[in-house]
């Protein structure tokens, strides 16, 4: 192991143990649950958008170490963006987890780099991106997904 992947490791850990935007938000406003049953993760993504910007954001839920960092990192990302910008990090976090050719040194993809390794991972890939499936849902009016379909 190289100490890049250390870093990355430690990175989740840190954000398992003491998540970030963790616990229900009082001013929500749009609402999503997400599910992964092949794990049994469990995401509720809260959301206060003021017009077309994510004000504040928040989750609550169960899961493994990868969902709930991923999680963590994804409320400290989108918070203070507008819904097209939150859009366009859901399709890069995707290409993130799914595509080989992406550039993971590529600053713009900031935090999320850090979910690069889970693609050699595929069952973790969905662990991953259950937050962003969770987010989108709930900027899109929908209220519940779940990665099985
Ligand atoms: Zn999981």
């Amino acid at each position: 192991m190289n100490d890049l992947e250390q870093l990355y490791q430690q990175v989740i850990l840190d954000h398992n143990k003491s998540p970030h935007n963790y616990g229900h938000l009082p001013s929500c406003n749009r609402t999503a649950d997400g599910m992964n049953p092949l794990c049994g993760d469990h995401i509720t993504v809260e959301l206060e958008l003021n017009g077309d910007i994510i004000k504040d954001v928040h989750f609550t839920g169960s899961g493994c170490a990868i969902s709930k960092s991923s999680a963590s990192i994804m409320t400290t990302i989108v918070k203070g963006k507008t819904m097209e910008e939150a859009d366009r990090m859901f399709e890069q976090f995707h290409h993130l987890v799914t595509d080989d050719t992406i550039d993971v040194s590529d600053e713009g993809l900031g935090k999320m780099a850090v979910f690069a390794g889970v693609k050699e991972f595929p069952a973790r890939v969905k662990c991953a991106s259950l937050a962003w499936h969770t987010l989108h849902a709930a900027l899109h009016g929908e209220n519940e997904i779940s990665t099985e379909s």
